[in-house]
């Protein structure tokens, strides 16, 4: 090759980053690792063993152990002796060790890098400059947390033992999302790295040893999806957090219901990338490259759907054909790659099958010219245009290197696509037009929006979904709420006097016979079935009757409460706090005639219920327009706005007690978050509910956002559960209920808060956050 031909095509060299401080790592353990159980190495009670590969050329790295359900009780029981002392560590101590954890992984960056590039297949470039450094900052982080809890996270303890379950696309990174925020607050942790990536997992516990952390705070188990199981069934484990497929997240929202286990899982997606007319197209370009062809598209928030505005969709789509033609695909030890390998021969066939499919069902597929290597598991980054958005490759998460173009006209289509889909993990957009950018930003169902930006993670903002991407946040403050509980209440705004069932006034008047119906869409309407149901007073004298709502009466309150939300939602806060104040004032009005009422069904004392149920009224008025985000502090040039969002139409089965305070403060809490409501009210105290309507229709609160069905409370409790158009279900009831509700919830992972059938009702700052989601829009800046 001459030099002016050298000069012209400047081809790359091979660069390739030394392996041998990794193998020279697996070799001093012999090829073969055991469990991490009580700061000790064990070997599996089985004596199973299995082997991980490179993906990049399917050679065997080392041997791990398989955990069985006998280690599991071990690490478990560890866990668990090890949160006795831990739980009572100072803040300023936990926040040494984790300060530690960052210091050892950055003192151990390099190696840590290239053994995750070798057991993942990931390019180094992105193990170096992205995720490695992230683990870091993500416990230096959690360190400040650690050691501000007390002050900030004031009448909060951890929750206990948490079981932790990771996947394979970000092996080290998930690990640090899950560990460190869990040993801020004070918890113990078992472990379970993903079959293909154990290693990194394993040099992290002996960190922990090197820094002298007490024997059981980290336990790490490795194993397949069997020992998953085992840990999320281990009755000793009080929290799981999970990061993984959508359908194993479905199983273990099943097998923890009604455990009274806490929750958190981070599924799968399919998020929009949007790109409007006026974007800075070459910037949109290089944003795709990231979206979908960072870790080889195997990222559970990669832009997977590109939806380009139709009048640049051509001049875009040349522009990313000549992009790709550019990417290197190969060994991910190479410094100069930009596509590593595959995970394993059974995803790699996986992204066949579906690109296969979209081939059949009509889309166009280009791929670049040149071939991958033929060792190992390679494939070429894809793009198909000319998808239709009910096709299979626009609504399936494929998790591989595959973008599926769409079109669309106007910002609305753009929205509309972009919610067309079953998860709700994050958003791209981009325009220069930042009006256009945060208008839609509002409108898309997901957890994290980036404009002009895409794939920026930070230890300080929250990430997590909404719909089937699953509940919780991980990052930011939002996501340390994962990881503690309530220890001490604060003192209720004011006691409920006369509790005695003797100071109970007799009834001033004879009931009212009548029967009260149900009231849906702003309407009073008889129930479905037609029948109704006898109301008793606590001495089992029947004092009114209320409809019996069925499924039916279920599902037209939901369609109801779905076409209010839109317009609810828009509503400045402002307005909803008019119209909440504008119900206390209505109520006052009517205060004697509920305190009797209220006297009747309970035998407590109904005056100074109102009055606490006005206060309530208040609160939640003042709320309205103050309930408002953060600014995250990114360390890049950025805003990261952290938006409270309604969480959209909510059903809440009401608590047994204290009837009219528990309308007030769950209801009408969750309604000036902007949500949308089907109420069921306690079966024990019916009348109340059904009297307050007849309250909401003089105080403009807008048909369709109060809705109100009486019934059997589990049956409509389930239906309610299982209504795919349902987002979040708070229920008040007795405890075989929880398992009800949150198994049938499973279908659409929708939110749920099971609170018990009577006793205090909760405080204000967790209903606040119950009713709300938040979403993180990350505005890089720059001229
Ligand atoms: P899984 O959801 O199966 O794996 C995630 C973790 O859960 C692993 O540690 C796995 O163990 C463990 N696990 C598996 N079954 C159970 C169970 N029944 N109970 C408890 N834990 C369990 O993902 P896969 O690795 O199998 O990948 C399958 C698909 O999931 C991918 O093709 C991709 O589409 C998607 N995926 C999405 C991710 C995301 O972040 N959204 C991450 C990973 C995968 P083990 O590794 O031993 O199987």
């Amino acid at each position: 090759m001459t030099l002016t031909e050298l000069m012209e095509t400047l081809p790359y060299g091979p660069a390739p980053e030394a392996a041998q401080s990794a193998l020279d790592w697996i070799q001093a353990h012999k090829g073969r690792f055991q469990l991490f159980i009580a700061g000790r190495w064990r070997k599996p009670a089985s004596q199973e063993w299995f082997t991980t590969l490179n993906p990049a050329n399917s050679q065997p790295l080392a041997e791990v152990a398989q955990a069985s359900a006998a280690d599991v009780d071990e690490a478990v029981k560890a866990a668990r002796k090890a949160f006795a002392s831990w739980s009572q560590t100072k803040g300023h101590v936990r926040a040494r060790y984790l300060y530690a954890m960052a210091r050892q992984i950055q003192k151990h960056a390099r190696l840590f890098a290239v053994l995750e590039t070798l057991d993942n297949g990931k390019p180094i470039r992105e193990t170096r400059d992205i995720d490695i450094p992230l683990v870091a900052r993500h416990f230096y982080y959690h360190a400040g947390w650690a050691q501000l809890m007390e002050s900030e996270l004031a009448g909060y303890g951890p929750v206990g033992v948490v079981g932790q379950i990771i996947p394979w696309n970000f092996p080290l990174l998930m690990l640090a999302w899950k560990i460190a925020p869990a040993l801020a607050m004070g918890n113990t942790v078992v472990l379970k790295p993903a079959e293909f990536t154990p290693l990194t997992a394993l040099l992290f516990a002996e960190i922990c040893q090197q820094i002298g952390l007490p024997p059981g705070v980290v336990n790490i188990i490795t194993g397949d999806g069997k020992t998953g199981a085992a840990l999320v069934e281990h009755p000793g484990v009080d929290k799981i957090a999970f990061t993984g497929s959508t359908e194993v997240g479905r199983l273990i929202r099943k097998a923890t219901a009604g455990s009274g286990k806490k929750l958190s899982l981070e599924l799968g997606g399919k998020s929009p990338f949007v790109v409007f007319e006026d974007a800075d197209l070459d910037s949109a370009v290089e944003g795709v490259v990231d979206a979908i062809w960072f870790n080889q598209g195997q990222v559970c928030c990669a832009g997977s759907r590109l939806l380009v505005q139709e009048s640049i969709a051509e001049k875009m789509y040349a522009k990313l054909r000549a992009r790709m033609e550019k990417l290197r695909v190969g060994d991910p030890l190479d410094k100069a790659v930009d596509i590593g390998a595959i995970i394993a021969p059974v995803q790699l066939q996986k992204i066949q099958r579906l690109v296969q499919k979209g081939v059949e069902e009509g889309a166009r597929l280009w791929q670049p010219s040149w071939a991958v290597p033929a060792e190992g598991c390679f494939y070429p980054p894809t793009l198909f245009t000319d998808v239709a958005p009910a096709s299979t490759i626009a609504q399936e998460e494929i998790f591989g290197p595959v973008l599926a173009a769409l079109t669309f006209r106007t910002p609305e289509e753009a929205v509309r696509l972009a919610n067309n889909t079953r998860y709700g993990l994050a958003a791209s957009i981009w325009s220069e037009d930042i009006n256009l950018a945060l208008d839609v930003a509002t409108q898309i169902k997901a957890g994290t929006i980036w404009i002009n930006s895409t794939n920026l993670f930070d230890a300080a903002s929250g990430f997590g979904g909404y719909r089937e991407s699953g509940f919780g946040r991980e990052g930011g403050k939002e996501g340390l709420w994962e990881y503690v509980k309530k220890t001490a209440r604060a003192p209720r705004a004011k006691a409920v006097a006369g509790k005695t069932r003797a100071a109970q006034p007799a009834p001033a008047v004879p009931p009212i016979d009548r029967t009260a119906k149900l009231f849906i869409g702003g309407k009073q309407v008889r129930p479905d079935s037609g029948y109704s149901k006898v109301v008793y007073d606590p001495d089992r004298h029947p004092i009114g009757e209320v409809g019996l709502g069925n499924r039916k009466d279920i599902r037209n309150a939901v369609e109801a409460a779905r076409g209010a939300f839109e317009s609810w939602r828009k509503t400045s806060g402002h307005n909803k706090a008019q119209i909440l104040y504008f119900l206390a004032e209505n109520l006052s009005e009517r205060a004697e005639e509920f305190a009797r009422r209220i006297a009747q069904q309970t035998g407590q004392d109904g005056a100074a219920e109102v009055e606490a149920a006005l206060e309530a009224l208040f609160t939640a008025a003042a709320w309205a327009d103050k309930y408002e985000g953060v600014v995250h502090n990114t360390p890049i040039r950025n805003v990261t706005l952290a938006v409270p969002e309604p969480i959209g139409v909510m059903g809440i089965l009401c608590p047994d007690d204290q009837p009219l305070l528990a309308l007030a403060r769950l209801a009408a809490t969750a309604l000036a978050m902007g949500n949308t409501l089907v109420v069921v009210p306690s079966p024990l105290a019916p009348l109340t509910a059904t009297d307050f309507y007849q309250v909401l229709e003089t105080s403009d609160i807008p048909a369709g956002t109060f809705n109100l069905v009486t019934g059997e409370r589990d049956e409509l409790a389930k239906t309610l559960a299982e209504h795919d158009d349902v987002d979040a279900l708070w229920y008040a009831g007795p405890q075989a209920g929880w398992a009800l509700v949150e198994k049938a919830s499973a279908g659409n992972m929708k939110r749920t808060w099971t609170l018990p059938a009577s006793g205090p009702l909760p405080d204000l700052d967790e209903t606040l956050r119950q009713a709300t989601q938040v979403k993180n829009i990350w505005v890089p800046y720059g001229a």
